[in-house]
C-alpha cells in the first residue's frame, strides 16, 4: 500500500466540501452515500486537509501533517479512509483529458445541438448529407467528414439504427481511426454507442456487417432509409440520449471504462434500465488491424 501510494498526489474529488460540525469533528461531504466523519480532528487536521490540492505527493503530505503536529499514522489512516470513500482522488486522474474531448457533433440537429450544449468545447458541425438531399450529397458528405475529422466526432443518427449514408460516414471515421461515439433516438428507444477509440473495434461496421449476414435484406433497407425522411422521435428519449452521450464522452479517460466502449447501450420509453450489448468483431471489418497495432504498441 505504501509503495503504491507514494506516487499518488491526493486532491479532493469534484464537489467535496469540509464542514466542521463539532470542535473535534470534521464531516467530509461529497457525492457518496454518507459523509465521512473524521473524529478527533482538531484545527491542525482541518488546516492540513484544506491544503490537499494535488500539488504534492502522498509522502510529502504525510510530512506536512507531521510538521503540523499530526501523528504520521493518524494522517495516513485519514488519507486511506478518504481514498477508499473516493472523496480524495489522485491528481493525475482528476486532470485526465477525455479521448473524446472537444468533439465535433454531426447528424440530427436537435440531439446534436443539445449534446454540443452539454459537452465542454463541443461544436455542432451540421447534418449528414444523404441521398434524399439530391445530387452531390456524397461530395458534401466527404467535405463534412474531412472538416470534422480533425477532432473526435459524435455522430447523431436519424434513428436508433444506422442507415446507409450514416454507415458510409462512420466507415470513414473507422478507417481514419478518428475517435467517435454513435448516438440516436426514435419513438420507442434510444441508443448510445459504440464508442470507438483509435479505430479499435469491434465497431459499428462489425455490427452492421453482422446484421447484413443475419438479414440479407438489411442492406437494401438501410439504403432506402437514407432516402426517406427521418422518423419521429420522443422528446424524452432525445434528451436522455443526449445526456447519456455527454456522460460517456466525459468518462472516456484512461483507466476508467466507458460502458459504450465497443458496445451499444439501449433503453426504451417504459422506464427500463439501460442495457449493454457488447459488439462482436466481424472478420470482414478492418478494425481488428488497429486493435492488433494498439496491443503491440500499448
Ligand atoms: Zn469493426
Amino acid at each position: 500500500m505504501e509503495a503504491l501510494t507514494m506516487q499518488v498526489r491526493p486532491t479532493w474529488a469534484a464537489g467535496v466540501d469540509l464542514r466542521q460540525t463539532m470542535v473535534d469533528c470534521v464531516q467530509v461531504v461529497g457525492d457518496v452515500d454518507s459523509p465521512l466523519a473524521l473524529r478527533g480532528a482538531g484545527a491542525n487536521v482541518v488546516g492540513w486537509l484544506d491544503q490537499l490540492d494535488g500539488s504534492r505527493s502522498w509522502s510529502a503530505q504525510l510530512a506536512e501533517a507531521e510538521a503540523r503536529g499530526i501523528a504520521r499514522a493518524q494522517a495516513r489512516e485519514v488519507l486511506r479512509q478518504l481514498f477508499e470513500a473516493r472523496l480524495l482522488v489522485d491528481a493525475p486522474d482528476a486532470d485526465q483529458v477525455s479521448a473524446m474531448a472537444a468533439p465535433a457533433v454531426l447528424g440530427s440537429r436537435d440531439i446534436g445541438e443539445r449534446i454540443a450544449g452539454l459537452v465542454a468545447g463541443a461544436r455542432y458541425a451540421g447534418v449528414i448529407p444523404k441521398p434524399r438531399d439530391g445530387m452531390g450529397w456524397q461530395v458534401d458528405a466527404e467535405r463534412l467528414a474531412e472538416e470534422v475529422a480533425v477532432s473526435p466526432v459524435i455522430v447523431v443518427l436519424d434513428a436508433p439504427w444506422v442507415d446507409a449514408a450514416e454507415f458510409e460516414m462512420l466507415s470513414r471515421f473507422i478507417d481514419q481511426r478518428v475517435n467517435h461515439l454513435v448516438v440516436g433516438a426514435g419513438a420507442n428507444t434510444a441508443r448510445v454507442g459504440p464508442m470507438t477509440i483509435a479505430g479499435r473495434g469491434p465497431c459499428t461496421r462489425c455490427d452492421e456487417l453482422l446484421q447484413q449476414d443475419m438479414d440479407p435484406s438489411w442492406r437494401t433497407l438501410s439504403a432506402q432509409l437514407a432516402l426517406d425522411d427521418p422518423p419521429a422521435r420522443g422528446a424524452v428519449l432525445s434528451v436522455l440520449a443526449a445526456a447519456e452521450a455527454a456522460r460517456q464522452v466525459e468518462s472516456a479517460v484512461q483507466g476508467t471504462h466507458s460502458a459504450s466502449l465497443d458496445a451499444v447501450l439501449r433503453t426504451g420509453r417504459g422506464g427500463s434500465a439501460w442495457t449493454r450489448r457488447a459488439l462482436i468483431r466481424h472478420t470482414k471489418c478492418s478494425c481488428w488491424w488497429a486493435s492488433l497495432n494498439g496491443t503491440e504498441s500499448g
